[in-house]
């Protein structure tokens, strides 16, 4: 693995870029990757800072990059990141270093630098790469375990769950970066009680809490990848959004799965915490309980199982519209660790591909949703609520079950350890509207 402690992980590193110290998510130990425009202009790729944002193009232009690191440059330079991505881990490291000591506060190159920041505020987010294929996994156990419970109280998880990652393919084109609209779907629907499906609004709107997994180098259709170089195929991560239309799924979802309850909008947070950025986070994939299958040698690597798991807290608010007028703080939802994944990243990405499918540079994973095994954990409303059996209640006296107009869901996540300094992976938020007549 590629995946080293350097200097740009120093938590005495500091930035004269001032909103970057202490900043809750970019800090100078992140610097993720993402792709903006400013000004009107074009989407260019860069990274960000603390409040700032830099352009890749800019720092050529300005000759304040060689070798590997602009290389990595010129590759990330455009309106999307995926020649960046498809060149590896080591030229995106290269770039991390250079930019990490043209932005440190003992930097010499602070004049050259200080012209090229934008004001990350002013900045219209566009998604990171143009993904080619999405591909949605259901690793969170404690999720599949309470989901499976409505349908299957004695026997929640199907016998295949502990042998094989279980995952379908998504649909890219209705994937968006945080703030997108997120229009409340038509769709069929058959109450259990009713005699024949009707059409039109869903009711049972709700959110997904789960990562997104970028994909760097690809592998030729044909060709798996090993479980010891998956890591080598991660870019970074990202948090995702799988809104998820509960009464459109219940009655399409046999015997093919998810379909039109899932696609009509993904959101993703458009910065990719890089791999690299992400080292000093790296925990050991929690120990499967006693008596659960050792997975098959395909998806088993020592190293992957020390270290291929995220010391990342995630977290989901609801603000309804009612709340924002009258100035509330957003009520959580749910917080808990991102640990709660049977299956690491790497043994998904290797899964994937175990049949010689082809990943592509930009295509992203979603993880499935990430619940942790108690209530406050919890990442949906389908399991929060109980199906929509158990309402909460909110600050402003009102109560949900699912998603109303005019709801927002804002997910956030947060890596932190020991000695390091914290990183996180700002907004992923979206508010619904309603649904078209
Ligand atoms: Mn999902």
């Amino acid at each position: 693995m590629t995946l080293l402690i350097d200097e740009t992980h120093d938590p005495k590193r500091t930035s004269w870029v001032e909103s970057a110290n202490g900043h809750a998510d970019f800090p100078i130990q992140n610097l993720p990757l993402g792709v903006f425009s400013t000004g009107g202009g074009a989407a260019r790729g860069g990274i960000t800072i603390g409040d700032s944002v830099l352009a890749f193009a800019d720092l050529v232009d300005a000759g304040l990059l060689s070798g590997e690191a602009e290389t990595a440059a010129r590759a990330g330079a455009g309106a999307t990141l995926n020649p960046l991505l498809a060149l590896g881990a080591a030229p995106r490291r290269a770039l991390r270093r250079r930019l990490s000591a043209l932005l440190a506060s003992d930097s010499a190159e602070r004049a050259a630098v200080e012209p090229l920041l934008r004001n990350a505020a002013d900045a219209t987010m566009h998604l990171p790469t143009a993904i080619g294929d999405y591909t949605d996994f259901y690793v969170g156990i404690h999720h599949a375990t309470n989901v499976g419970k409505v349908f299957r109280p004695d026997n929640p998880l199907l016998p295949n769950y502990k042998h094989v990652p279980i995952g379908y393919h998504g649909r890219a084109s209705s994937i968006r970066p945080s703030g997108a609209e997120v229009r409340r779907p038509n769709g069929q629907t058959k109450a259990p009680d009713a005699d024949a499906p009707v059409f039109g609004p869903s009711k049972r709107l709700d959110y997904e809490l789960e990562m997104g997994v970028w994909i760097s180098e690809g592998n030729a259709l044909g060709q798996p990848i090993p479980i010891g170089a998956a890591a080598d195929h991660i870019a970074g991560l990202s948090l995702l959004n799988d809104w998820s239309a509960r009464d459109l799924q219940a009655w399409e979802y046999q015997p093919l799965g998810p379909f039109l309850a899932k696609n009509f909008l993904t959101t993703v947070s458009p910065w990719i915490v890089t791999a690299e950025a992400l080292a000093p986070f790296r925990v050991a994939q929690p120990v499967r309980p006693e008596g659960d299958p050792r997975p098959l040698p395909y998806l088993w690597d020592e190293a992957d199982q020390a270290e291929g798991a995220f010391a990342i807290t995630l977290e989901v608010a609801l603000s309804t519209a009612a709340m924002r007028e009258r100035g509330l703080a957003p009520h959580r939802l749910s917080r808990g660790p991102a640990t709660n994944m049977y299956w690491t990243a790497a043994q998904i990405v290797t899964h994937h591909a175990s049949n010689g499918c082809n990943l592509n540079p930009g295509d992203l994973l979603g993880t499935g949703t990430i619940s942790a095994p108690s209530d406050d954990g919890f990442g949906s409303l389908l399991e929060i609520t109980r199906g929509g059996k158990a309402p909460i209640s909110l600050e402003s006296g009102e109560t949900r079950t699912f998603l109303q107009d005019g709801d927002e869901i804002a997910l956030s996540g947060r890596a932190s350890r020991e000695g390091y300094v914290s990183i996180g992976f700002g907004e992923c938020r979206g508010i619904i509207t309603p649904a078209l007549a």
